[in-house]
């Protein structure tokens, strides 16, 4: 059993730090090897942090979680000259911890981890063997049995909806992050880019007099339920997701919002979707995600509630936008199924300011004259919407 105590609790190697410094992986002492039937994965790190190993299956993977790790810029499949290896990725989950996922052709369980400390910096050699889909079930779901302990529950407050007396609240969440860079343009990550337009917008609702949080405020992972939880928490008003991202079609341009459906039709939203659960996926979050078919009822029905406000945001914001930069997709309103749409009882829109993957975009995305002019935009379709929606809650009170 010694195996199993050994990937699910945290390896505490050294007392804790003084080093305030983040611990950085040595891309030439790590490797990750394929050794009669195995898999071997060494990592060499700067110093000891604590880490521990996590089983996923559906698709069979492993993480490595390492605390005060600094993986940034980590090319994780470079280092694989594995032929089980089908992907990966690095990066932070918090501000504090990153994580390593390496996805597989088929089952493998961990064997043993073997630490060594050659001249102050960690060595951790993991071997993984073949085996069957119930026994990397069962290793999941056992330490699935532990994270739900910690998993903070979601609180299911009914929120008194916004009818002008009171500041307007806004939840602003900037896609992806840290092990989730987004979309890529050269050395320019999606992540990046949104967050410094969301943390500007942000400062623009203060100055107007709403109170605006964001989701994430640094370069870290946020997984889509927390970033749900995040605005029920707030009891935000709205939530608004920012994005942009790439498509395969260069041609595709322009801003596009999004609100919730049940049947995602077109093909770009397809694909977006699939690159969102691509990330989840290789985050790792599947871990705490658990679904009741109690709760799922409970959501549709105040998702009925919510949906028709939800579309007059994502109308007014493709409005605001076309009133001050004009520059919209083909379709500016579409319907898609992103987790992060979910909050049922928080009007919710996902919006692509522009595509990465066009030339003529990236320009205006990357210009600070346009971001702002998107800004003032988004502020003035906020301040719309809530004028019209707060004029509704109060005749549907009456
Ligand atoms: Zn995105």
């Amino acid at each position: 059993m010694r195996w199993l105590l050994l990937s699910l609790i945290w390896l505490l190697l050294a007392p804790v730090a003084v080093a305030q410094d983040l611990a950085r992986l040595n891309p030439a002492l790590s490797k990750i090897i394929d050794q009669k039937g195995q898999v071997e994965i060494t990592l060499t790190l700067s110093r000891p942090v604590p880490f521990r190993v996590i089983h996923l299956q559906k698709p069979p993977r492993l993480a490595v979680e390492l605390q005060s790790t600094d993986l940034s810029g980590l090319q994780l499949l470079d280092l694989s000259r594995s032929d089980h290896v089908v992907d990966g990725a690095a990066g932070l989950v918090d501000p504090k911890t990153s994580r390593l996922v390496l996805q597989f052709d088929r089952p493998f369980v961990v064997e043993a981890v073997r630490t060594a400390l050659p001249s102050e910096a960690l060595r951790v050699v993991v071997a993984l063997r073949p085996s069957s889909e119930a026994e990397l079930a069962e290793r999941a779901l056992r330490q699935a049995d532990q994270s739900k302990v910690n998993a903070a529950p979601i609180p299911s407050q009914t929120l008194s909806r916004q009818d002008g007396s009171r500041p307007l609240r806004v939840m602003l969440d900037p896609g992806h992050g840290g092990i989730d860079p987004g979309a890529l343009a050269g050395d320019l990550t999606e992540a990046q880019l949104i967050l410094g337009f969301a943390k500007d917008l942000q400062r623009l609702l203060q100055e107007a007099g709403m109170e605006a949080f964001l989701t994430r405020d640094g370069d870290y992972y946020v997984s889509l339920e927390r970033r749900v939880a995040l605005a029920q928490q707030a009891q935000a008003d709205l939530m608004l997701s920012l994005h942009a991202d790439a498509a395969d079609d260069e041609s595709a341009s322009g801003s596009k919002a999004y609100t919730i459906s049940e049947e995602a039709s077109d093909r770009l939203s397809k694909l977006l979707i699939r690159r969102q659960e691509r990330a989840a996926m290789l985050s790792g979050v599947d871990l705490t995600a658990q679904d009741d078919a109690v709760a799922d009822v409970l959501v549709d029905l105040a998702r009925h509630n919510t949906l028709p406000r939800s579309r007059a945001l994502a109308d007014a914001i493709i409005g605001g936008l076309q009133a001050t930069v004009g520059d919209l997709h083909s379709r500016p309103r579409s319907e898609a199924s992103f987790s992060v749409l979910k909050a049922a009882e928080v009007p919710s829109v996902l919006l692509e300011l522009g595509f990465l993957s066009n030339p003529n975009d990236l320009e205006r995305l990357t210009d600070p004259v346009w971001q702002g002019r998107a800004q003032q935009g988004i502020l003035k379709a906020l301040q719309a919407w809530a004028k019209d929606d707060a004029a509704e809650a109060v005749k549907l009170r009456r």
